[in-house]
């Protein structure tokens, strides 16, 4: 099918109404054979697809198939995985409209970044690791591929948390089941027919769509010699259990709750236009969103009149209008825990804004940017991830006050710093506990640069170089080191 606009969407939608399958060894399962649930586009709650509910024979089939795979895959020089993994990158690139549509339907976030961020950061990793895959035995002499991994992803950017993982693992040898989270599973699919379609040999990419009880059973599985997940830090600790005394090698990208620190020399305009990027890019469902604005006592107001200004004029409303700015919050779920965490921040004394310009729509989920002044640093709202486009402000006085402010927090995933001082941001840069930092920017990411946190944030990093030791084992390594030494 050409891969233009919505209509190829619809179409590929009304193609598979009978629902998916999982992607086994190459091939589509029957998806009458199996439980199933439905997926809904949360703009206006129309369901789009039925989709397998994978179970413990499922997943022991796909790490199978994986475990088969891998013993060919792993033997291939560098140079002939990377032509697989261009290949991928081109098709993105060919189909980039139908993959940011079909984005877009399953998880409410607005075209304009789909298309224009989000695909593009897409086709990025998987050149940059088609790179990394040619150079894997000049650059990663005595190290092997781990083998089979296993891959759990969340919601809020499905098809670039897939590339986030994929990519890497498959550059460096090694073979992948891959759980999308059940909210939005329909682009992981698509993409399991990029890999058909390029030929990749069966089993290297094996997608298994269901719900917790399916990704606990591929953290479970014996077959298994990685596990990578994304997601919520509640099931990062229930997976760093499961996982303990197994030997499985362990990737976890988790919550945050970062600082957004601007000091009274910083330049105002841009740092609102940061705070836009920051809190109200994707929903403000980004994980290391910059939801904890931090400014200095004495442009206080003066900051939160011009962020006000700015949050009149966004806009909100149908995720396919190319001139939304914000779209529907994933699901009802969501909507719910955010407004309740909103509720609550007002009960705890915060001053809580919202645009009066703004009607969000009456169906579908969708909430308002919001803005709440006057937070206590010890109150749930200024601790808790909201996940939501939902800034938090607090003041400090001094730079000390600022970093002891920023770093008070269970999490540590990124932080970003505002001042037209480099030296003052540097020398707060290098005192801030979090794996990213910006300086007069906020969510830049790059395919070279390793990405993750500290704390609760989770270990392992995503990207580069340093990502890809995530998908190595070093024993082969340690043993040349140990050779070098007798
Ligand atoms: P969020 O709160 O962002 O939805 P979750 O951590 O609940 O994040 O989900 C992220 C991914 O983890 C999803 O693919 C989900 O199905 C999966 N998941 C949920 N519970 C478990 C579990 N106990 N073991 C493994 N994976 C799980």
């Amino acid at each position: 099918p050409a891969p233009e606009g919505n209509e190829h969407v619809l179409a590929w939608l009304e193609a598979h109404k009978g629902g998916f399958g999982h992607f086994i060894d190459g091939r589509f399962t029957d998806p009458s054979a199996s439980k199933s649930f439905k997926v809904a586009n949360p703009a206006d709650g129309k369901p789009l697809a039925q989709v397998a509910h994978g179970t413990a024979q499922d997943i022991d089939k796909a790490v199978a198939a994986a475990g088969r795979a891998f013993k060919g895959w792993s033997k291939l020089p560098g140079h002939e995985r990377a032509k697989y993994l261009y290949a991928i990158a081109r098709n993105i690139q060919k189909r980039d409209r139908f993959l940011a549509v079909l984005e877009t339907m399953d998880n409410g976030k607005p075209i304009r970044e789909t298309r224009d961020i989000d695909m593009p950061l897409v086709a990025r990793h998987f050149y940059h690791h088609a790179g990394w895959a040619e150079l894997l035995e000049s650059e990663f002499p005595g190290y092997r591929p781990v083998g089979v991994c296993g891959q759990i992803i969340p919601w809020n950017f499905p098809l670039l948390m897939l590339a986030w993982k994929i990519a890497p693992a498959l550059a460096a040898g090694n073979t992948v089941v891959l759980k999308p989270a059940e909210q939005t599973p329909l682009t992981a699919l698509a993409f399991a027919e990029i890999c058909r379609e390029v030929g990749l040999p069966a089993g290297v990419v094996n997608i298994v769509t269901g719900e917790g009880d399916t990704g606990a059973a591929l953290v479970a599985h014996e077959g298994v010699q990685k596990i990578a997940f994304t997601g919520s830090t509640d099931v990062g600790r229930v997976i760093r259990t499961a996982t303990a005394g197994s030997g499985k090698k362990l990737s976890l990208e988790l919550g945050g709750k970062s600082p957004f620190i601007v000091f009274d020399d910083a330049d105002l305009d841009s740092a609102v236009e940061g705070l836009v990027d920051a809190i109200w890019f994707n929903q403000g469902e980004v994980c290391c969103a910059g939801s904890r604005l931090l400014v200095q006592e004495g442009i206080a107001e003066k900051l939160y009149a011009k962020v006000r200004a700015r949050m009149e004029t966004l806009r909100v409303g149908s995720p396919l209008d190319k001139s939304t700015d914000i779209g529907a919050v994933v699901s009802t779920e969501q909507l719910e825990r955010i407004t309740a965490l909103v509720a609550k921040g007002k009960e705890e004394g915060a001053e809580v804004f919202q645009p009066s310009s703004i009607q969000v729509p009456g169906t579908g989920t969708f909430f308002a940017p919001t803005l709440m002044t006057g937070v206590e640093p010890a109150s749930t709202v200024a601790v808790v991830e909201i996940f939501g486009p939902v800034l938090v402000a607090m003041t400090f006085r001094t730079p000390d006050e600022a970093v002891a402010l920023a770093n008070n927090t269970r999490f540590g995933l990124a932080a970003s710093i505002w001042s037209e001082n480099i030296n003052r941001s540097l020398d707060v840069a290098a005192r801030l506990k979090a794996g990213v930092i910006w300086i007069n920017a906020t969510n830049l990411f790059d395919a070279a640069a390793g990405f993750g946190g500290y704390r609760e944030s989770g270990f392992g990093r995503e990207g580069g170089r340093e990502g890809l030791y995530e998908y190595l084992a070093d024993d082969g390594a340690k043993a040349k080191g140990k050779e070098a030494a007798k």
